[in-house]
């Protein structure tokens, strides 16, 4: 590509009837540029280009391409990349929507289908050097090395333990052995260097067993066969299929069915995405994945958080060059570089966690049916509680509905008992109550496993003092700090502020301070103590920051080594325990009443999820759900089961106030570390929105949010909702760019908005 060079800093204004490209540089928000491209050179829509500013170069994507300008003083496009390291067009496509409709720079759309860690590392991967050894020296060397250069033998000994080639970074990663420890080897002539590409696969080690196909039951088979009559390939032309929502209750077999679904479609060339939740919390589902297709495992490609920069590099051109075919991921697999897609499946479609909670914020589910839209191929979303986004979507008929209304081998449903608190607080028994004691009792008896969930971690929710009434605020945020016991510390759930615990009130020196509140660290201490004989453990955020001690704990808890797991709603996901035969629900009240519209239907998610853990073997299941509220909608309707009656009754409220599903919820946040401005900002914004708002907005006033102060930030929110929300959309981009807020005063717009605290 040099010969490009020679035009790079010429003007190409004399280009009469050439090509030109539309390049929006990195790192430039959304301002774009035109460039001419020089006859021989071929470039495409998603190339990635270098291109002259000034007098430096910077690198871009081309986002047209055209026969013509506006613009003055073009100059040459300076060289185009090769092209594996581009864009496609439908994902170049989904970007440009994603910016218009989440009202985002379209720069920050593109990281999303363009990772950073693509575009940095594309300029180095062919320089990236490999060694391979050549020869081992004698033992007489080897033993003059263990005493004069120790790390000269430890990359020797990798090299050999592991033959081939090994990239540098790896060889260092594993023995400390730097560059010029590997120079040293090489002018010895005992290894060789090389610049061939070496791809990081974090699942080389490990080896699957392969898992055959299960024959479907009769209702699985008339999902499954649904869902094959939309897996016919499809001519550029023609529409693309209507969604699936799979409502099946947990425990039906959906995921066997994706599998199948997945299978078809490799069979067929083509290529298809799964989407969970959180990956590094379904162990199970990935393994599952991995053994049905063992024998192609390198064909499945997993992407999650805890990847390296290099490997994340590695997955994604391995994606892009058609060696993996299957893509397992979070919400940002949704993006993976695939062709010839043939299907996405989004498992738990209801969770939260697919929305993204920072620019772009958008929700991985409703990016997947676009995509399926615009590639025209078949997307399957599926649960046991479908959000009512979705549910409305089938209702609409812009989804076709599938339902599996019984668990695999009739195993039934497990029986829920609601268990009144206010009778059981009067007898001084606190957290457990006696029901939910002697089912423990009897279970450990018969020794079958039993979970007990409560949403909140740590010991308790805060420190009281009983003398002046003080409770330890986090000096950041506007929440009480919980105490951690095991650390002696309290923290800070929101900004992760840490302080050793009181021993007397900070306030009054009064040391009849004391905890109050229970979290599942307190649960886990209480439950040891009513039973000393018992295993007890525990699971939840803390834990799981010891990644391998949080592997461990599922591990023993599958093998029956432990009899009761404590946890948070992160293990309600996903999990299959055949010998777990209760569940406990500590205190199911505890998200029903945070001011959010949706807290309704994330408890009777919660719930019902939380209960079909139980009686997945061959004895049935108990659940017993503690609660204050027990004649609350959501705690009654996931007793029996029902989404049908809960979907009826909170439809109805949803409609009467105009909440979404009904409309779009657009949340525009203002935050300052100056109280006054912050509000000033929140105030003028509203009436600036009030005066010429688009038609049909429902606006409600700015107001402190919920969480009215959160990392040093004063927060304030403003509300908006709407029918037709890329008009609302476009119209907040048109006047916060132009409205001059002051400079610590941070607004961000959230279109769809999950997040409300
Ligand atoms: P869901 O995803 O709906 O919770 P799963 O697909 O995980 O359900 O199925 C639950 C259990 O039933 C799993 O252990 C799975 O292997 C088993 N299973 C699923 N389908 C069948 C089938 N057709 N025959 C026998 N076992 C099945
Ligand atoms: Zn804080």
């Amino acid at each position: 590509m040099s010969p490009l060079e020679l035009h790079s800093t010429e003007f190409a204004l004399e280009v009469q009837g050439g090509r030109f490209v539309r390049v929006i540089l990195d790192d430039s928000g959304s301002r774009v540029f035109d460039y001419a491209v020089p006859e021989d050179v071929e470039v495409a829509r998603g190339c990635r280009v270098r291109v002259p500013v000034r007098r430096r170069t910077v690198l871009g994507t081309v986002l047209e391409v055209t026969t013509s300008t506006e613009a003055s003083g073009v100059r040459f496009v300076s060289e185009v990349l090769k092209s594996d390291a581009g864009v496609n067009p439908a994902l170049l496509e989904l970007a440009v929507w994603m910016a218009d409709y989440y009202a985002c720079p379209l720069e920050n759309a593109l990281r999303a289908v363009l990772p950073q860690v693509i575009r940095k590392l594309e300029m180095t991967h062919q320089e990236r050097r490999a060694v391979r050894l050549v020869e081992m020296p004698t033992d007489d060397v080897l033993a003059a090395l263990e005493k004069r250069a120790p790390l000269q033998l430890a990359a020797l000994r990798a090299l050999q333990a592991e033959p081939g080639l090994m990239a540098v970074a790896e060889l260092a990663k594993r023995t400390d052995a730097s560059h010029a420890v590997v120079r040293a080897l090489e002018k010895k002539g005992w290894v060789a260097v090389e610049s061939q590409r070496v791809d990081r696969d974090p699942s080389r080690h490990e080896q699957f067993i392969e898992a055959p196909p299960l024959a479907l039951n009769a209702e699985q088979e008339v999902v499954f066969h649904k869902v094959c009559e939309a897996l016919v390939p499809r001519a550029p032309d023609a529409a693309a299929p209507k969604p699936f929502l799979l409502h099946g209750v947990t425990g039906s077999g959906k995921t066997e069915i994706y599998l199948q679904a997945i299978q078809r479609v490799l069979e067929q060339g083509r290529s298809a995405i799964m989407l969970v939740p959180e990956i590094s919390l379904t162990p199970q589902t990935v393994e599952r994945f991995k053994s049905r297709f063992a024998a192609t495992q390198h064909e499945v490609a997993v992407l999650h958080s805890h990847l390296s920069e290099g490997e994340r590099h590695d997955e994604w051109h391995r994606i892009r060059s058609g060696k993996a075919r299957i893509v397992i991921g979070a919400r940002s697999a949704v993006f993976a570089p695939l062709e010839k897609l043939g299907l996405i499946v989004v498992d738990e479609e209801h969770e939260p966690s697919y929305k993204q909670e920072e620019s772009p914020r958008y929700h991985g589910r409703d990016i997947a049916v676009l995509r399926g839209f615009l590639e025209r191929c078949a997307v399957l979303l599926g649960s046991a509680t479908p959000s009512l986004e979705s549910y409305h979507n089938v209702k609409l008929g812009k989804y076709d509905l599938l339902t599996i209304k019984t668990r695999v081998d009739d195993k039934k449903l497990p029986y829920i008992r609601i268990i009144d608190m206010r009778m059981e607080s009067k007898k001084q028994s606190a957290i457990i109550s006696s029901k939910l004691l002697t089912a423990l009792q009897q279970r450990i008896e018969r020794r079958e496993q039993s979970i007990l969930f409560l949403n909140r971690r740590g010991f308790s929710t805060s420190m009281l003092c009983e003398k002046c009434g003080n409770v330890c605020q986090c000096p950041n945020c506007s929440v009480s700090l919980t105490f951690h016991k095991a650390a002696n510390r309290l923290v800070c759930h929101t900004c992760g502020y840490i302080a050793l615990a009181p021993t007397k009130c900070p306030e009054c020196k009064d040391p009849g301070i004391r905890q109050q509140g229970t979290g599942t660290e307190r649960v886990e201490d209480v439950v040891q103590k009513l039973f000393p004989k018992a295993v007890v453990r525990r699971l939840d955020a803390d834990v799981l920051q010891r990644k391998a001690a949080f592997r461990e704990t599922l591990a023993e808890f599958r093998v029956g080594k432990i009899d009761i797991l404590v946890g948070t709603q992160m293990i309600a996901k996903g999990l299959h325990f055949p010998n777990v035969t209760l569940v406990g629900i500590i205190n199911a009240d505890l998200g029903l009443h945070l001011p959010d519209f949706r807290a309704g239907e994330r408890t009777f998610q919660l719930l019902t999820q939380v209960a079909g853990r139980a009686g997945r073997g061959d004895v049935e299941g108990e659940v017993f759900v503690q609660s204050f509220t027990p004649f609350s909608p959501a705690i009654q309707f996931s007793r029996h089961h029902d989404f049908e009656g809960f979907w009826d009754q909170e439809i109805d409220f949803r409609r009467q106030w105009n909440y979404p599903p009904f409309t779009h919820l657009v949340l525009l946040s203002i935050r300052s570390p100056h109280q006054g401005r912050g509000e000033l900002s929140a105030q003028t914004l509203a009436k600036r929105i009030a005066e010429d708002a688009p038609p049909g907005l429902i606006l409600s006033e700015a107001t402190p949010a919920p969480l009215e102060k959160s990392h040093g930030q004063y927060r304030f929110h403003l509300m908006l909702r709407t029918k037709s929300v890329q008009r609302l959309s476009r119209y907040l981009r048109a006047i916060l760019d132009k409205l001059p807020f002051p400079e610590d005063v941070i607004v961000t717009v959230d279109v769809d908005a999950y997040q409300l605290m």
